[in-house]
């Protein structure tokens, strides 16, 4: 992967965020702690900041499937789509590229900036094996 940090372009990254009261970390980010209740604020101005935790590396594959109904535009036969767990616990859903998945089997997870189908950027993961 080109590092593209030393350009000065922000490399795409998925956070998880930890709860400062009880620890519990979150994917995708909640307004509200579902184990203790503590409340996020994302503008950081009322409530405590929620610690950021990068997520990518090593995971599981937990589940995939294949998509076949794709939105315009793509110019391909399906798209792989998969579930994976992370050492943490979290889980998170993303692209899979891999010839031939099997759950349970180790992945890479990375991150990169895709469009959505209105054109809109974000951030989201791509499964590949090591
Ligand atoms: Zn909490």
């Amino acid at each position: 992967m080109i590092d593209f940090s030393a350009y000065g372009v922000k490399t795409p990254e998925v956070y998880a965020v930890k709860c400062p009261s009880c620890g519990k970390l979150h994917y995708p980010a909640p307004m509200i702690c579902n184990k203790c209740g503590e409340r996020r604020d994302p503008s950081g101005v009322i409530f405590k900041d929620w610690e950021t935790v990068s997520l990518s590396g090593e995971c599981k594959l937990l589940a995939w499937t294949r998509v076949y109904a794709l939105p315009e535009g793509l110019d391909m036969q399906y798209l792989l789509f998969g579930i994976v767990e992370f050492p943490n616990g979290l889980r998170a859903s993303g692209r899979l590229e891999v010839d031939k998945p099997e759950t349970g089997m180790k992945l890479n997870a990375r991150v990169e900036t895709m469009d959505n189908s209105k054109g809109k950027e974000f951030d989201g993961f791509i499964f590949e094996s090591f």
